[in-house]
This record gives structure tokens, C-alpha cells and sequence, in this order.
């Protein structure tokens, strides 16, 4: 009978309250795929968008980090 030892490599987690827009990841921009035409290849390319959510701002209007 074997004890497995598992050891707790993991980092620390991070808080799960971040003021960074979960969906620019701060950058104020997303990345909006799009299907585009080239002669008569449909090519997906990639259009920068500004982030609807936190308006290119990165991050989330209303949530303040407590000092
Ligand atoms: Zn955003």
C-alpha cells in the first residue's frame, strides 16, 4: 500500500477580481474574425475592433481595485 505524493506546484492563483476587460484582456481592442474574398478564396482575416465592453479603455468601467 502506496501513499501518492503529489506535490502543489501550482502557481498562486490569481484574483478573480480583475479590473482588466476579460474580453481585450486589457488591451482595449478584440480581434473580431472575419470572412473576406480574395479573388475566390474565402480568406479569414482578422479585423481590430475597439472593445465594446470596457471602450478601449482595457479595462471594466465600475470596478475599482481596492488599494
Ligand atoms: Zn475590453
Amino acid at each position: 500500500m502506496s501513499e501518492e505524493h503529489y506535490e502543489s506546484t501550482l502557481p498562486d492563483p490569481r484574483p478573480k477580481l480583475s479590473t482588466v476587460c476579460p474580453s481585450c484582456e486589457g488591451s482595449g481592442q478584440i480581434v473580431e474574425p472575419a470572412l473576406a474574398l480574395l479573388g475566390n478564396v474565402g480568406r479569414t482575416v482578422h479585423h481590430l475592433r475597439p472593445c465594446p465592453w470596457c471602450k478601449e479603455s482595457g479595462y471594466l468601467p465600475g470596478l475599482q481595485p481596492l488599494a
